[in-house]
């Protein structure tokens, strides 16, 4: 470790979607400034997984990775996110003994964490570290939750359940059914609203918020924060997008870039719901017929379905398994040439960047949107769990680039609803318009991330302050 330089710690929460975005932060800014060196801590919960340790691998010298020791929730079975904030909160000595044993050799400049991690934020306050939050997932989200005290205060108890829209200044009205964690976030009595006020109050106590976004992706929420910062909230440094670059768990295992290769220029569908998201087995089946029936071409990354939970693979093992143990009969051999199946991890920033891709139909994860703006791919959107309704309602009704299937009655997605809805995003004059509106915000993506762009600059802004950091008076 170069003590010369100035000392960065980052504390990403278990889970590859958020391992990814801390990483590239801390990749972008020793790149960029050569006087910073990184150390990432990942709470763990069992074995890395193999891809974790692949993005690890490949870091650069001045970024270090420390696994630490697993924690265990066997204890748990209800939600299936609260390990990610317990990981942290188990983990908390391991994080203090990191953190006191950096201290020993060189001193830290800032800490940074997502809201998964607040628990230790106590833990790096007592030592004196300035603390950060990197929030990984859109500047609306973060709008949301700095909003959610004063609403609160504003609130007479009596009140129980929040308004049906919510009006948070610079966004679009966002109806409570989008909020995260769904309907139960309107009881101001239930647990889901609690924790998220809880993370509000929080995150606002830090010394500044870095938000994997771009003025332009959501620039009324983002002047609307920037212009907050001080009175209320502290200050905000969009440095987005920030997407995932060549490391080996972007190898092409399955061999589907070799596919793509053959298929015509923008005619493929990519189809995948994240590192972690799962259908019904009902709804796996019509999804599938839906595809066949839309006579598109697709590529789909297939998870084991899950009647239970919609975010069932995400901690889980990833392994393979036979597809037609879980598609309808028949459909594998109906598809072979209209389509490719593969159930293993694959390379998706090549996949999106690669020339036959023409839509992505997504969960709306905020790193596979981010992707998908970054290589100017529209969207069918299929929002699933956390926030990603609030991602798919910025999609379509905001930047209009998405379209999104409608569900009957039952919230089941019908296959003629898909067929209509890909032939629309694939061929039809909506799927171009919308293409071109995701060409623009590509080159707007570009420009914020270019030698004078405003993500650019707010790196170049946290950098300076960090380097000013002096480091506490010994008594
Ligand atoms: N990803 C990948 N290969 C896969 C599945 C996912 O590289 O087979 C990456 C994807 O590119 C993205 C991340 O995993 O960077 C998924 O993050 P996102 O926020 O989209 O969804 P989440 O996994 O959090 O639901």
């Amino acid at each position: 470790m170069n003590q010369s330089k100035s000392h960065i710690v980052i504390l990403p929460s278990v889970g590859i979607s958020h391992l990814i975005p801390f990483v590239e932060f801390a990749k972008r800014l020793v790149s960029q400034h050569n006087n910073f060196h990184v150390t990432c801590i990942i709470p763990t919960n069992g074995p890395p997984p193999q891809i974790a340790k692949a993005i690890v691998e490949a870091l650069p010298t001045t970024i270090d990775a420390i696994f630490l020791p697993p924690v265990s929730f066997d204890d748990l079975v209800a939600n299936p996110l609260a390990p990610l904030t317990l990981t942290v909160s188990r983990s908390l000595s391991s994080i203090r003994n990191v953190l006191e044993s950096l201290l020993s050799k060189t001193h830290v400049a800032a800490f940074l964490t997502n809201f998964f991690g607040i628990d230790s934020l106590d833990v790096v306050k007592e030592l004196n570290i300035p603390s950060y939050i990197f929030f990984p997932s859109p500047a609306t989200v973060l709008s949301l939750f700095l909003h959610l005290p004063k609403l609160d205060e504003s609130l007479s108890s009596e009140i129980r359940y929040l308004p049906e829209t919510m009006k948070i200044p610079g966004c679009i009205p966002i109806p409570a059914e989008d909020f995260p964690g769904g309907g139960t976030f309107q009881d101001r009595k239930g647990d889901s609203f609690k924790r998220f006020l809880h993370i509000g109050k929080r995150i606002s106590s830090v010394e500044g918020i870095i938000v994997n976004s771009f003025t332009d992706m959501e620039s009324g929420v983002i002047i609307a924060l920037q212009d907050g910062a001080g009175a209320n909230n502290p200050p905000v440094y969009p440095t987005g997008p920030l997407v995932q670059t060549g490391s080996s768990s972007e190898e092409d295992r399955s061999g589907c870039l070799r596919w793509l290769d053959n298929q015509p220029l923008g005619s493929v569908l990519y189809v995948s719901f994240g590192s972690g998201g799962t259908l019904s087995r009902a709804q796996l089946c019509e999804l599938a017929l839906g595809l066949e029936m839309s006579e598109q071409k697709f590529l789909w990354v297939v998870r084991r379905p899950n009647d239970e939970s919609p975010s069932a693979a995400y901690l889980s093992d990833k392994s393979q398994f036979d597809p037609s143990d879980v598609l309808p009969s028949g459909f594998l051999e109906r598809t072979e040439g209209q389509g490719l199946v593969v159930t293993s991890w694959v390379p998706q920033t090549q996949i999106l960047s690669h020339g036959a891709i023409g839509g992505f139909l997504t969960h709306c994860g905020w790193n596979s949107t981010l992707e998908c703006v970054v290589f100017g791919v529209p969207q069918i959107v299929w929002p699933l769990f956390a926030e990603q309704k609030m991602n798919a309602l910025i999609l379509v009704e905001d930047k209009k680039v998405a379209l999104r299937p409608k569900a009957n009655e039952n919230g089941f997605v019908e296959r003629e609803e898909i067929a209509k809805v890909v032939k629309e995003l694939m061929e039809g004059e909506e799927g171009k318009r919308l293409g071109q509106r995701m060409g623009d915000l590509k080159e707007a993506a570009a420009r914020a991330l270019s030698k004078d762009g405003s993500s650019t600059a707010s790196l170049s802004e946290l950098a300076s302050k960090w380097e000013n950091v002096e480091a506490p008076k010994v008594e």
